[in-house]
């Protein structure tokens, strides 16, 4: 259990390299064949080793966001991640796309994956990521009553974190309603910073991914240039999926990306509970 730090001033730039452990749970939903289904364990026998070595020799905290099947199915993988030093946060049962579920459903899911999740840490989980980046109408309410502090799907800033607000309303008659910020903290993702689109072919054949790795690092690199010239004590969040990141040409630029960061004055690597609780209490210092 980490302890609410005392309001500190945060690093100039904090970096969060945060892993979506789907591997096969979604494919498990789908019905997935044997090609499929391989190419998903490739992230947790190949992939999740590869990156825990890597940060290890770095000496980096990062956050996985673990689908119940794969923290319950591969023990020894969540083992690892655990003994590493790493937060683990929720990112639903078998992948589920939270737009498809109905309320109660929906609820009992989140409740379920962090009943999970605190059986193999011993505390409840700070952190939902939704599987797909993908909220139904009721998800933030469910995730903030749950007692999340914080949620990572939503892309309204980029490297600042912010409240999540519950109770839009939306109208081409009545117009924007804007609803209540809550106790929810949000952890802004984008596109660009996820392994994903860049790398994978998509289902549909409408993307074709497989992206030379020099073109990823530019614009990751990018990114983190910016974030540091710009936006002091902020956060620049990456999200990868080991099944994707772990193939040797992508984790050779990954080494690359930490020491492009590495050479920047005050850059930090961080878990995502560390950096929220400071935020938060650097908030409420603050008010
Ligand atoms: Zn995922």
């Amino acid at each position: 259990m980490t302890d609410l730090p005392r309001p500190t001033e945060l690093p100039r730039l904090t970096v969060a390299l945060t892993f979506d452990h789907d591997s096969i749970s979604d494919g498990v939903r789908r019905g997935d064949p044997p090609v499929k289904m391989s190419h998903a364990e490739f992230g947790v026998r190949v992939g999740a080793p590869r990156i825990l070595e890597l940060l290890a020799t770095r000496g980096i905290a990062s956050t996985w966001f673990v689908p119940g099947h794969t923290l319950e199915t591969f023990p020894q993988s969540t083992a690892a991640i655990l003994a590493g030093g790493h937060e683990i946060g929720c990112h639903g049962w078998f992948h589920e796309d939270a737009a498809t579920l109905a309320r109660d459903e929906e609820r009992e899911l989140v409740e379920r994956c962090a009943a999970a999740v605190e059986r193999v840490t011993g505390a409840r989980p700070k952190g939902w990521r939704a599987p797909y980046w993908s909220l139904g109408a009721a998800s933030l309410e469910l995730i903030e009553a749950a007692g999340f502090a914080y949620e990572s799907s939503l892309m309204a800033d980029d490297y600042r974190l912010y409240r999540v607000r519950t109770g839009d309303r939306h109208s081409v008659t009545e117009g924007s309603h804007f609803g209540r910020e809550g106790a929810l903290v949000e952890v802004p993702v984008a596109w660009a910073l996820d392994d994903w689109p860049h790398f994978e072919p998509s289902a549909g054949g409408d993307r074709d991914g497989l992206s030379a790795p020099s073109k990823v690092l530019e614009i990751w690199t990018e990114e983190l240039r910016y974030a540091w010239a710009h936006a002091p004590g902020g956060l620049l969040t990456i999200t990868m999926h080991p099944e994707c990141i772990g193939r040797g040409h992508r984790m050779a630029m990954l080494d690359r990306f930490i020491d492009a960061a590495a050479a920047l004055d005050g850059v930090a690597f961080d878990r995502l509970d560390r950096y929220v609780a400071r935020w938060t209490a650097e908030q409420i210092a603050a008010n």
